[in-house]
């Protein structure tokens, strides 16, 4: 897709604007059924309707950072067996993509591209020490079982698109990384920092009397 080009839904034909430079997943606004693109998903199998959660965020909410300031434009939300993900997607400096994972209110800001982790994938637990370089190691805090996906809006890379994939999570004081290790042992990674939501400074969110 190309970025501000605008597509019409194949089954809606409502109009749906792609705003990042690389879009893996845009979903209608409109009807919530995928638009194909040739360079991106042509299905997403099993995808589940996008449930009603407690986040303040939505499509359009804006982060405003002291150095930039980026739109939400679309999001994944991973249903582990314990807890949910939000990976919010967003656009900033003219079509660059990052994700805001939050979870139970706390956030985390991933501006780097989705890694491949090449390095033993056995120490992907929990108390484990995990290498990602020889400057930075975590500690593994937990492994879940993805167990259902939903969609909406844009995403830009993003290649787990069928649930059954394990979810790793590893920190070390503000660093975090969020493993996704595939059934066939493919580990992609993002690494990141845990940041508190008064520091995203938030604008144009869901009030809490606008909840439903
Ligand atoms: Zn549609």
């Amino acid at each position: 897709m190309q970025r501000n080009e605008v597509y019409s839904c194949p089954q809606c034909q409502a109009l749906n604007k792609a705003t990042l430079s690389q879009t893996s997943i845009l979903i209608c606004k409109s009807c919530k059924s995928l638009i194909p693109d040739p360079q991106g998903h042509q299905a997403l199998p099993d995808a589940s309707p996008m449930p009603e959660d407690w986040s303040f965020l939505k499509l359009g909410s804006v982060c405003d950072l002291p150095q930039q300031s980026f739109t939400i434009v679309g999001r994944c939300r991973l249903q582990l067996r314990n807890e949910y993900k939000n990976f919010w997607c967003a656009e900033y400096a003219s079509g660059k993509a990052l994700y805001v994972v939050e979870s139970f209110g706390s956030f985390a800001i991933f501006l780097s591209p989705w890694a491949d982790y090449t390095k033993n994938a056995s120490k992907l637990r929990a108390g484990k020490s995990i290498e990602i370089s020889s400057d930075v190691t975590l500690t593994g805090e937990y492994v879940e079982k993805c167990e259902g996906l939903s969609f909406e809006g844009e995403l830009g890379p993003w290649a787990f698109i069928k649930p059954g994939f394990f979810v790793v999570q590893a920190s070390t004081g503000p660093k975090t990384a969020i493993f996704f290790i595939d059934p066939k042992k493919n580990i992609d990674y993002l690494l990141g920092e845990k940041i508190t939501s008064d520091r995203l400074n938030f604008k144009n969110t869901i009030e809490w009397n606008e909840w439903k």
